[in-house]
């Protein structure tokens, strides 16, 4: 697997590391526990990280030297991809020859170097884009940045000479086909899960206690990078509107936004808090850092509701973990959310960003605690549903089908 941008070791929540790290660790490990060993090519950040590291059995990350270590922008990374092709051309030369039979692209940074490497060694390419830029361009949230037109190419190239292609959902299947022209029969969709054994459902008021707040308190979650894109002043503004509707409420609502900084939108803490003041519900509303997956689950357990406004969502997997949880989900109608989220049963689904119909949505699980129990329960039946053991299943099916047709092609196509 190559994840050039972000290592799958990264705590995921700020920066570039989301759900995309989530991805690549909780597939590769499942892989390797399967028989199929995955070496997962990453760009190094730091002077002491290991050449290589063995998170698990059959599971091992290269952390390849490309470019100045720190985190670097995503837009500045095109300009490390030829180093960093080479360091992952130079430590397969070191290995036995034929050592890898498949390469697997996360985001088409991953799949420029990837495309490179499967040609030189004579093996399939998968590429899985997670999030298409033509796509991202059409729903771009207000003061956002277009992507570049080298990421267009980038991808144009890649749908191009990729074996197969992997979607997280239909839509985005469909996205490859209308926006970017792919051949169906190279496309499958796979919908990437959520662990279980983490994200289950626990008693509420336990839960608040180990987020450090009362028994009586509500809280209104959002979970992610914060940045422009996943939109956490539109909860801001809904929970504004909501204690307008509801007086009685402001002593006990909590909006907790847990995640970091994230590329383009490292002013927007500031932003927040400065929106919360003019908002007047500073005092309701709580920054927190990036968590652990297991803190994570208690901030799930202890919501009320879970929040996902983003204008754009390749999958959305915070919506899943929350479900997993037992907790409603409050989501745009975008990308991939609405196969995360059971519009009407596991949660409720939002056309637009007015925070005045997520003030509403919210109103009613709120007003409701039946219907948000209801939702809570068929929360859990859903994300069920979505494991990474299927996701795995899957991804196996699409390896053996490349690398069938692979062997099935004359040798001078296979080159
Ligand atoms: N995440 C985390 N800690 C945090 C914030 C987020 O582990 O403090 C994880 C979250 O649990 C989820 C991932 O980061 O698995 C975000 O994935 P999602 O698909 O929701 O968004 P993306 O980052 O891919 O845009």
């Amino acid at each position: 697997m190559i994840s050039l941008h972000t290592s799958p070791l990264e705590q995921p929540g700020s920066g570039d590391a989301g759900g995309m790290n989530v991805y690549v660790v909780e597939t590769a490990r499942r892989l390797a526990e399967r028989g199929v060993a995955v070496d997962v090519f990453t760009r190094a950040t730091g002077p002491a990280q290991p050449a290589e590291v063995r998170p698990a059995p059959g599971f091992t990350v290269h952390n390849i030297a490309a470019g100045p270590f720190g985190t670097l922008d995503k837009h500045t990374l095109t300009r490390h991809l030829c180093p960093f092709t080479f360091g992952v051309l130079r430590t397969e030369a070191g290995a036995d020859p034929g050592h890898y039979d498949l390469v697997h692209g996360h985001y088409w940074l991953s799949g420029r170097a990837g495309l490179v490497a499967a040609q030189r060694w004579g093996v399939p390419m998968v590429q899985s884009m997670h999030t298409l830029a033509r796509v991202k361009n059409a729903a771009l949230a207000a003061g956002d940045t277009r992507e570049p037109d080298v990421r267009l190419r980038g991808e144009d190239g890649l749908v191009r000479r990729a074996d197969h292609l992997v979607a997280n959902t239909a839509d985005e299947a469909r996205q490859l086909g209308s926006h970017y022209g792919a051949d169906p029969s190279r496309v499958s969709t796979v919908p990437p899960g959520v662990d279980l054994d983490v994200f289950r459902p626990g008693p509420r008021a336990d839960a608040l206690r180990r987020v450090g707040l009362p028994p009586d308190a509500v809280l209104l979650l959002f979970v992610g990078r914060v940045q422009r894109l996943k939109a956490p002043d539109v909860l801001l503004r809904a929970a504004a509107a909501l204690l307008e509707r509801d007086p009685g409420l402001r002593d006990r609502l909590v909006v907790a936004v847990v995640g970091g900084l994230s590329g383009g939108g490292t002013g927007e803490p500031r932003r927040l808090a400065d929106l919360a003041r003019s908002l007047g519900i500073e005092d309701n509303v709580r920054m927190e850092p990036p968590r652990s997956r297991a803190e994570l689950a208690h901030y799930y357990r202890a919501a009320a509701a879970t929040v996902v406004p983003s204008h754009s969502e390749s999958f959305g997997l915070v919506a899943v973990e929350s479900q997993a949880c037992a907790t409603p989900v409050v989501a745009a109608r975008v990308g991939g959310l609405p196969t995360a989220v059971r519009d009407g049963v596991s949660g409720i689904l939002v056309a637009g960003h007015d925070p005045a119909d997520y003030a509403r949505a919210l109103h009613r699980i709120l007003a409701e605690p039946r219907l948000g129990a209801r939702m809570g329960a068929a929360g859990v039946a859903h994300a069920a549903g979505l494991s990474w053991e299927a996701t795995v299943d899957g991804l196996i099916g699409v390896y053996r089908g490349t690398l069938a047709g692979r062997r099935a092609l004359p040798v001078a196509a296979n080159q």
